[in-house]
């Protein structure tokens, strides 16, 4: 089956009992038992194991992914603390060093005593990065393209290194989602998202998602989900499966309207850089051209020429078309300012150190007209 198509069928049973088209939101904690410890359905007990309309979102996920097994969780962050729970003191974990805010903080203040000891490095210096490697290297987490600068990650590159040293690998993969890349393919173990954003697609519910190329290793996480508890509940489920029955549509949408807002950006006076990985000059275009098929993305970070932060708040305040909000991946266009918003969690000293300036701005292109989006952003620029 080809991805058009998986959106939309993959991993997709009509209901059984009634032959609904699209699975009914199984609003149920418990399932009936014929006789004690024989439920009716075998694969359905209790929801926080099972519950059939997050098997639908589940089996989706591990379709369009190309995993063994999908798991859906109550946020991001939550399917990041799962895989984290693989884990114990004196592991070590290898981490990009631009990465976004909330999973920073989560591997540098709630694991902080757990004994695990993270490392931030510079992923494309691959040399520096295998210096790291010992055998006490059991995780690299790496987000690709990064929120908020773009930087990217050569996924392939970094799998043979990992395949190498028996380590395992996981890739953040929320900003280009599965229609632009496939880390499973190229090598990776664990794709991580925060299907709260292009997932979901519509900026109506928080969700998280691991899928696992491994059955063994997904069986393992389903097992620590299960006993934790953070799951996706039915209805959040059935939003989630809906989005991606549209995700190839909007993100095709989402990379016109990105070229377009990012070139519009490069020709403004007042603008200073633009990092969107589909331009010539962005530093990763090679590997973007080589590991995203068929577009760069609908995000597009940009900074000012005067280098002042008043610009960049004057204009986020000016936006009509654009929301000034935190998140991305929904139909509309949002706008925000990192260090005063979705990065006030990392310290000024290191936000600076990896170049999320003050005068930094952070679009999540829509599936508008293109035309009113540049309209909004030439009126709030001038
Ligand atoms: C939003 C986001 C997360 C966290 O996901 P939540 O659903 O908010 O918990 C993780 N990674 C990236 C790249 C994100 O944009």
């Amino acid at each position: 089956m080809k991805f058009n198509t998986k959106v939309i069928h993959g991993g997709q049973h009509h209901d059984p009992s009634t032959g609904a088209v699209m699975p009914p939101v199984y609003q149920t904690s418990t399932f009936v038992q014929t006789s004690p410890g024989r439920p009716l359905n075998p694969d359905y007990e209790y929801s926080r194991a099972a519950n059939p309309t997050r098997t639908a979102l589940e089996e989706a996920l591990a379709s369009i992914e190309n995993g063994a097994r999908g798991l859906a969780f109550s946020s991001g962050l939550a399917a990041t603390d799962c895989l984290l729970r693989l884990f114990k003191a004196g592991d070590e974990i290898i981490a990009m060093d631009d990465l976004y805010g909330g999973t920073y903080r989560l591997f540098t203040r709630l694991y902080k005593d757990s004994g695990i000891k993270f490392h931030f490095v510079d992923m494309n210096d691959l040399e520096g990065f295998q210096d790291l490697i010992n055998e006490n290297t059991k995780l690299v987490w790496v987000e690709t393209p990064t929120n908020p600068l773009m930087k990217l990650a050569d996924i392939a590159a970094i799998a043979e290194i990992t395949k190498k040293h028996n380590i395992l690998f996981a890739v953040d993969n929320t900003f280009a989602t599965p229609y632009l890349q496939k880390p499973l393919d190229l090598g990776a173990d664990i794709v991580m998202h925060s299907a709260t954003k292009y997932l979901g697609g519509h900026s109506d519910v928080i969700a998280g998602a691991l899928i696992i190329k491994d059955k063994v290793l997904g069986d393992e996480l389903h097992f620590k989900q299960f006993a934790t508890g953070a799951t996706l509940g039915p209805q959040d489920s059935f939003l989630v499966l809906r989005g991606i029955k549209t995700l190839h549509l909007r993100v095709q949408r989402h990379c016109e309207n990105g070229v377009k807002v990012a070139e519009f950006l490069l020709n403004h006076p007042k603008v200073e850089r633009v990092y969107y990985p589909g331009l010539e000059n962005h530093p990763f275009h090679e590997i973007a051209k080589k590991q995203m098929i068929g577009g760069f993305g609908g995000m597009v970070t940009f900074t000012f020429k005067s280098g002042a932060k008043q610009d960049a708040i004057s204009f986020l305040e000016k936006l009509q078309v654009f929301t000034l909000a935190e998140s991305l991946g929904g139909v509309e266009s949002l706008a925000n300012h990192p260090a005063l918003m979705t990065h006030a969690s990392i310290p000024e000293d290191k936000r600076k150190e990896v170049g999320i300036t003050d005068d930094l701005v952070r679009l999540s292109v829509g599936v508008e007209d293109a035309e009113d989006l540049i309209e909004d952003l030439k009126q709030a620029l001038a």
